[in-house]
């Protein structure tokens, strides 16, 4: 199948529902062949901005450009794009064929090619030999892969995914996320992919989109997300964290509110104000020393995570490897973080 992707350009995209702001100035550019993730808690204005790139929702400002070419005004039929949600939408009386074929035949592709198409599109999903079926005769995962063949049979110029395995269980919805990467790796098809699962965001993407109340916080490289949030939303969100707040009193210190003092390489403008994240599987050895009692402790397989409370207030979230037995509540403990792995923003 031949690539036609292209790049996205949304800039200063508003809408608004009555009092909720659901897009507040949106801007956004992904490149032709990426895979961007919009990841963010429910209500943040995903499906609202994804909607606007696909037509059905007209912003109230801004404008979304394909390839450079403003379709802001475009109908969603005459857009090229390739959808998939959360809630299969299959045609429940037409047969598998008939489902992938639909967009083909909205087109006017010759039968032959149709047929051929059809084929390949069910064969990039492994499900060649399901064309008879009906969707009821399918699981969830089938089902999902027929909307997938039904979204790229056309050869679309972006493929728009809202939540796509919300409804799928974990290990296949794991299968999934891998085979969609595959996919979309393979064809090169420009893709956002919606999600509230920062697991499945960090799985998937090549960048990350993070939302919250019809703004984008940041967007970044997976790692760069994970390892240097840019705000206390982006910090909390992504992964488990430590967040503190303090001033930089001098070259790689910072004390924190409570008057701890923590030495983190990175905190370089004396007297700024500063929010300070420690990653839970970051404490082990290290030059700041955090010493308290255990109040909580989980197993979790393959770590143990820990609730501590330092002698000084301070409350800690620490994962360790489970070697041993697990700690019991009251148990005094003593971790280090070193300066280089504390992130400061
Ligand atoms: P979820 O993860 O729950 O699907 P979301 O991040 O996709 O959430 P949106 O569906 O984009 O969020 O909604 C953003 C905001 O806009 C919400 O406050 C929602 O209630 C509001 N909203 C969305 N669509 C409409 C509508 N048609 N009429 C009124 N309000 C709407």
């Amino acid at each position: 199948m031949a690539s036609r992707s292209a790049d996205l350009r949304i800039e200063g995209v508003g809408k608004r529902f009555g009092e909720v702001a659901a897009l507040d100035n949106v801007s956004l550019d992904i490149a032709s062949g990426e895979l961007l993730t919009i990841l963010g808690p429910s209500g943040s204005g995903k499906t609202t901005l994804l909607k606007v790139v696909a037509g059905f929702e007209r912003p109230d400002s801004g404008t979304v450009r394909i390839d450079g070419t403003d379709v802001t005004a475009v109908p969603p039929a005459r857009r090229d794009i390739g959808m998939v949600f959360q809630n299969y939408a299959l045609f429940p009386h037409l047969t598998v064929r008939a489902n992938v074929a639909f967009p083909l035949e909205m087109r006017n592709v010759t039968s032959a090619e149709i047929d051929r198409r059809v084929g390949e599109a069910l064969a990039l999903v492994e499900l060649t030999g399901f064309d008879r079926r009906l969707p009821k005769q399918l699981s969830g995962g089938q089902q999902q892969r027929v909307a997938l063949a039904r979204a790229i049979v056309f050869n679309p110029r972006l493929l728009l995914l809202d939540e796509p395995f919300g409804a799928l269980d974990r290990k296949l919805r794991e299968t999934m996320q891998l085979e969609v990467r595959r996919l979309q790796r393979r064809l090169g098809l420009t893709t956002i992919f919606i999600t509230h699962d920062q697991e499945e965001a960090l799985v998937l993407s090549d960048r990350i989109a993070v939302m919250n109340k019809g703004t984008i916080q940041q967007v970044a490289s997976t790692t760069e997300i994970y390892e240097r949030p840019a705000n206390d939303f982006v910090a909390d969100f992504v992964g488990e964290s430590n967040i503190f707040h303090g001033i930089v009193s001098g070259p790689g210190t910072v004390t924190l509110e409570g008057g701890r003092q923590v030495r983190a390489a990175r905190a370089t403008e004396t007297g700024r104000k500063v929010g300070v994240l420690m990653r839970p599987e970051r404490f082990g050895e290290g030059a700041n020393i955090f010493a308290g009692t255990v109040t909580e402790a989980v197993y979790l397989g393959v770590s143990f995570k820990l609730r501590l409370r330092c002698d000084d207030g301070l409350e800690l979230i620490v994962r360790q490897p489970a070697r041993g037995g697990l700690p019991a509540q009251g148990t005094r403990v003593t971790v280090g973080i070193d300066p280089d792995s504390i992130h400061v923003f």
